[in-house]
């Protein structure tokens, strides 16, 4: 009997997971370990422009999986809100450029005007970024985000709202990222995910883990296994609503960007295939 195969088929990393290394250096290393897709981060791309990577991207037997992040609609004066709708329709031409199917979205949130409000901005946000998101055949994927980031990063802290916004915009073009570290707590979260998987929504799945007690609440993502998050359970609830594309890996912490990034993904790799 052979060693049991290593079946990476459905991972997928985020390039800010490792972000001390460029687009290039990560890919060669994903290339070398079988890693199926990857997520590339807006910053991974500053430095060459999202034409070169694309035409890099192409060159490596990996799927570009989503773009990320767009969004940031919510804000008190007009003129910002147009820009971040200009900024976005930018994201989703780099987005096409990259041939990432999807462009995630941190919608946006201001404390000094309601989560209502906001929520209202967000939804004329994305509806006015629709006709661009269908000229690319880009999808838009709305990321609740944890509460306790309800008052700057997103008015659409559950996985509910995230679902009815994409409802009521009514476009198939518009769904839901499910991300584990954000919506680990809500008791509703088996009947939304079965609600997104019926209303066909799954745009795509993050893991990572919630440490305790965790130390920054955005820069202290644990590795899976590590928290208190029951991965494989919400894992099973999604594949169970008909997901079935990549399992994506986002992890953003100061010590694990500290670490040797190679000795960080067999980690990663070790994680991911004790939770499958
Ligand atoms: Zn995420």
């Amino acid at each position: 009997m052979g060693l049991p195969l290593l079946d990476t088929s459905r991972l997928c990393i985020h390039t800010i997971t490792h972000k001390p290394w460029s687009l290039e250096v990560a890919l060669d290393h994903f290339a070398k370990n079988s890693i199926a897709g990857i997520s590339v981060w807006q910053s991974a791309i500053e430095e060459i422009g999202a034409v070169q990577a694309g035409e890099l991207l192409a060159s490596y037997p990996i799927d570009v999986v989503s773009y990320v992040r767009g969004g940031f609609f919510a804000h008190p004066d007009p003129k910002k809100r147009v820009q971040a709708i200009r900024d976005n329709r930018i994201m989703l031409e780099e987005a096409a450029a990259l041939h990432a199917p999807l462009l995630v979205l941190v919608c946006g949130a201001h404390p000094a005007q309601s989560l209502s409000e906001s929520r209202d901005q967000i939804q004329e946000g994305i509806e006015a970024l629709l006709p661009d998101a269908q000229k690319y055949g880009i999808k838009l994927g709305i990321e609740p985000l944890h509460p306790m980031y309800a008052d700057s990063r997103s008015a659409i802290s559950t996985l509910r709202q995230a679902l009815d916004m994409s409802l009521t915009i009514e476009s198939p073009m518009v769904g839901v990222v499910i991300d584990v570290y954000h919506l680990w707590w809500d008791d509703q979260l088996a009947f939304e995910i079965k609600r997104c998987g019926i209303e066909n929504r799954i745009f795509a799945f993050h893991i990572c883990d919630w440490k305790s007690p965790t130390t920054d609440i955005l820069l202290d993502r644990g590795l899976m296994g590590e928290g208190c998050i029951e991965i494989k359970r919400i894992r099973n609830m999604v594949e169970d609503a008909g997901f079935l594309g990549y399992i994506e890996v986002e992890i953003f912490s100061n010590i694990y960007w500290q670490m040797d990034q190679e000795e960080f993904l067999q980690r990663i790799i070790a994680a991911y295939l004790q939770q499958s």
